[in-house]
């Protein structure tokens, strides 16, 4: 491959907190991930965990939803800052061709290191999406970044890229250390999985038994998720103060999650502006 690397290439950390919208993180103020730079709002491309990782393991992040461009010239662009992600200097959407596939690129044409670390067992390590890592991990607890970063280790020899998919912020929006007995049921709704079995059922998906939820307990389902962004913060700043200084990081959600409007809960079968709206916010590690 002609890509050219630069004498110190950056490693780079894809940070996905699962289901979290924009407006609950901006509400969640978190301080030490606005360091990395301003909060972008951004717009997923698919609703899905699934499908959105897929996407944004293709290289297509969260877009803009710039008007009066064509599509292409949008992707071009936008691959562009990959150089600057990375430290390289000549790499472009077609640098991706054939398999258009972001870890394969990394290990094979630029000699990263590759790992996925992931809370939602949908992404478990028999996915599809487990093309071109060295290691990639379901995580014993779906709602634990921390117990990732004592996993991370990085090298001076090869650069590492890191996927790290986080469940906190997914339902039931709980924090490690809350006892499963005190989080929210919702009936028909199951977002957590304990055996592969249950994966394909997808807990993702919508299931009114209840004549709907009062606004009461959708919005204390919100403030469970702000909350879970303002814990993630300081565990973000851990994982900050542990990554080396050549490290590019960028935080965002794979999908929004809806708390009620248009009579919707939770996210997947929704054609809905807030489960596509995410926050978007990336930077180097100085
Ligand atoms: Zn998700």
């Amino acid at each position: 491959m002609s890509i050219s690397k630069s004498p110190t290439p950056n490693n780079y950390v894809l940070i996905v907190f699962d289901s979290c919208r924009y407006d609950s993180f901006l509400r969640a103020g978190p301080a030490a991930i606005k360091k990395l730079g301003q909060i972008e709002r951004r717009w997923s491309y698919a609703t899905w965990t699934g499908p959105s990782h897929y996407n944004l393991l293709s290289g297509l992040l969260p877009h803009s939803s710039p008007r009066h461009v064509y599509a292409s010239e949008y992707y071009k662009k936008e691959f562009l800052k990959f150089n600057e992600r990375l430290g390289t200097d000549n790499i472009e959407f077609k640098s991706l061709i054939p398999k258009l596939y972001f870890p394969v690129f990394l290990k094979e044409s630029l000699g990263y290191r590759t790992h996925a670390m992931v809370s939602l067992p949908v992404l478990n390590p028999k996915t599809i999406l487990n093309s071109g890592f060295d290691s990639f991990e379901l995580m014993e607890k779906h709602n634990d970044m921390r117990a990732m970063l004592g996993k991370m280790s990085f090298s001076d020899e090869q650069p590492s890229f890191y996927l790290l998919n986080v469940g906190e912020t997914h339902y039931p929006y709980a924090l490690p250390d809350e006892p499963p007995e005190l989080w929210p049921r919702i009936s028909g709704v199951h977002g957590v999985f304990k055996h592969l079995d249950d994966h394909v059922v997808g807990g993702e998906l919508v299931v009114g038994e209840e004549k709907f939820f009062d606004n009461t307990r959708l919005k204390e389902l919100r403030d469970r998720q702000i909350e879970a962004v303002r814990y993630l913060d300081r565990v973000v700043e851990e994982l900050f103060d542990h990554l080396p200084h050549n490290t590019y990081v960028t935080i965002t959600s794979d999908h929004g999650e809806l708390f009620g409007e248009g009579g919707y809960f939770g996210h997947g079968p929704i054609q809905h502006k807030k489960v596509l709206e995410v926050p978007f916010v990336e930077g180097k590690i100085r």
